[in-house]
């Protein structure tokens, strides 16, 4: 068993729309970044880069590359998957808590995990995602960021 840890944050800004694990959720505000800043599908990647010792996510999609300007995160976690799949290893869980001072997220949940599931190719089980406010405090309890905690479980390389 290897275990992976990820983290990512990104502001809240106008004019842009809201995704949040392949999920768009109808809010005034969306997250800033190069792709559509799913903050929990790039903190999932990371969490699996790292748990398959395959570095981050900033390595394999930089910034700097035109050709992930805008692109769906959805694309980006399928290919990691398949990246840590071909090292050997399959998926045992993963379980994520998203800091978010609004909108809230109770109703959203259950699409969001089916979804990361279906991309992921797991059970509904295998993924548990938790919404937490940041009680007011700081840039995310001010409502200008989101940001995602990601631990994920994998089960060994075939190639050890
Ligand atoms: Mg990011």
């Amino acid at each position: 068993m290897k275990v992976g840890i990820g983290y990512d944050i990104h502001r809240l800004v106008e004019g842009r729309k809201l995704i949040l694990g392949g999920v768009e959720i109808d809010y005034p505000l969306g997250l800033l970044g190069h792709s559509d800043a799913d903050v929990l599908i790039h903190a999932i990647c990371d969490a699996l880069l790292g748990a398959a010792g395959l570095g981050d996510i900033g390595r394999h999609f930089p910034d700097t590359d035109e050709r992930y300007r805008g692109i769906s995160s959805v694309e980006l976690l399928k290919e990691v998957a398949s990246k840590v799949r071909a090292e050997g290893f399959s998926i045992g869980n993963i379980d994520a808590t998203v800091i978010l001072q609004m909108p809230r997220l109770a109703s959203i949940i259950c699409l969001m995990e089916e979804e990361l599931a279906a991309v992921l190719g797991i059970g509904r089980e295998q993924i548990n995602i938790k919404a937490t406010t940041n009680e007011g405090l700081d840039s995310i309890g001010r409502g200008e960021a989101i940001a995602a905690w990601v631990v994920v479980g994998l089960f060994g390389s075939e190639k050890e």
